[in-house]
């Protein structure tokens, strides 16, 4: 019989001769993404999905945002000329808004592009500021993909090698409901964590240059410990001039709704004293970048420069972006919307069994599922319901959903009810589409 492959089924085979083994694709069918409006996407057979991944968390505020656009391309049509080593209008200004907006005081900024970069950059300002090579991060935590960012993620399915530049002490807290203290209250929870960090340290040879951890952890399915888990933290750090490096890439610019970074449920004992962002500032474009207190970032004493960080054109489209978020309130948004949609979740979820827990805060919301290929099962139910979700935990049992920061209520609700769907043909054991 003659088999005809569409373009697009050709595809996939093209991807998979060319690409590496190692490269995780969603779907049995991968999805080719075509474009993009408000929080909807199409692929290229014409179907539309409401994006409730955007892209990993990088559409923040919205696909194809025209003021966004208009920036990126005006900046585009001008010059194309990068490079740190000349003054940069758009750059400057993007960095002196997200000074300000840190929380850390004297802040200075350095654009990258990527997260990855950003907290390779943190990582090299800790452990020169502090003259070891000794860092801590949290388990089951996910900071890139590079050769240090791989040595501090503790998530061991996205870490290929145990070989590192860094020697990492892994610390409780990150999975508030897995491991040795899920039981216990919140506050016993944090002190228990507290006497691992400081039982760590104490064992530890040598100095520690820093803590590295996610507020929320991202990869690792939404999880994180309970609010003041980090001033905490930072109390023992402080004593032993330990830097505390927050890890916003996910977290940052208002989807956890209660603040403008995840850092801010844990501020009481003070900002951090690094601060690393990407993904969402640039809606799709690459941009990241690290904020560090004067004396953390000037450090460094041998020069230094990016040819594309910081670049007139992402940083156009990011100002545009962050200016969109900020007079639109989105933070705000999320918190309003994302609380709707984490009700109507955990009443739809409260009678599956499938479901182990629905958590989250702002649009950052994660259902767990009892076994990683029920997880698959969802997203392949809900994407043939006309729905992206992503997916994470720790053997990927974590639906995670993260909508560009404009949801609306009806979207919300219209996402919900596909996921319903979905759920339901799991729990009743029907397989994926
Ligand atoms: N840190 C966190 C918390 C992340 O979620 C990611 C990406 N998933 C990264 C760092 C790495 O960012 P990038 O993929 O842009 O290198």
């Amino acid at each position: 019989a003659t088999v005809s492959m569409s373009v697009h089924e050709q595809l996939a085979l093209r991807h998979r001769a060319v690409l590496p083994d190692w490269l995780a694709v969603y779907y049995r069918q991968p999805i080719e993404i075509t474009h993009g409006e408000g929080r909807y996407v199409w692929d290229a057979q014409g179907r539309r999905y409401l994006d409730f991944f955007g892209g990993i968390l990088t559409t923040m505020t919205a696909h194809a945002l025209p003021e966004v656009t208009a920036a990126v391309t005006e900046q585009a049509g001008r010059v194309l000329h990068t490079s740190t080593l000349y003054l940069n209008r758009p750059m400057i200004d993007l960095a002196e808004r997200i000074a300000r907006l840190s929380g850390i005081e004297d802040a200075r900024v350095f654009f990258t592009t990527s997260g990855t970069e950003a907290n390779d950059t943190a990582l090299l300002l800790a452990t020169t500021y502090r003259g070891s090579n000794q860092v801590l991060a949290m388990r089951n935590s996910y900071h890139g993909r590079s050769f240090t960012t791989v040595g501090i993620t503790g998530n061991t399915s996205w870490s290929p090698t145990s070989l590192s530049p860094l020697q990492t002490l892994y610390v409780h807290g990150g999975v508030r409901t897995r491991g040795p203290f899920a039981h216990l209250t919140d506050p016993a929870y944090i002190d228990a964590c507290v006497e691992d960090l400081e039982d760590v340290l104490d064992q530890a040879q040598g100095r520690v240059a820093a803590l590295i951890a996610e507020p929320v952890q991202g990869v690792g399915g939404f999880t994180s410990g309970p609010d003041g888990l980090f001033a905490a933290f930072k109390r023992v750090l402080d004593r032993r001039g330990i830097l505390w490096i927050t890890d916003e890439v996910q977290t940052g610019w208002g989807r956890t709704g209660e603040h403008f970074w995840g850092w801010q449920a844990h501020g009481a004992s003070g900002p951090p004293d690094i601060l690393t962002f990407a993904k969402g500032i640039g809606n799709g474009l690459s941009m990241g970048g690290v904020v560090a207190r004067a004396d953390v970032m000037n450090c460094l004493t041998a020069n230094s420069i990016s040819t594309f960080g910081g670049s007139p054109i992402t940083s156009a489209g990011a100002l545009a972006n962050l200016t969109y978020l900020l007079e639109h309130d989105l933070q705000g948004n999320a918190r309003r919307v994302g609380g709707l949609l984490l009700g109507r979740l955990q009443a739809i979820t409260a009678g599956l069994s499938c479901v182990r827990e629905v958590r989250g805060r702002g649009l950052m919301i994660g259902v767990e599922l009892n076994t990683p290929e029920q997880a698959t099962d969802v997203l392949e139910a809900t994407r043939g319901g006309g729905l992206l979700v992503g997916k994470g935990g720790h053997g990927g049992a974590v639906l995670r959903i993260a909508p560009p920061l404009t949801l609306t209520v009806a979207e919300a609700e219209e996402g919900a009810e596909i996921l319903e769907a979905a759920l339901k043909q799991v729990e009743s054991g029907r397989q994926g589409s």
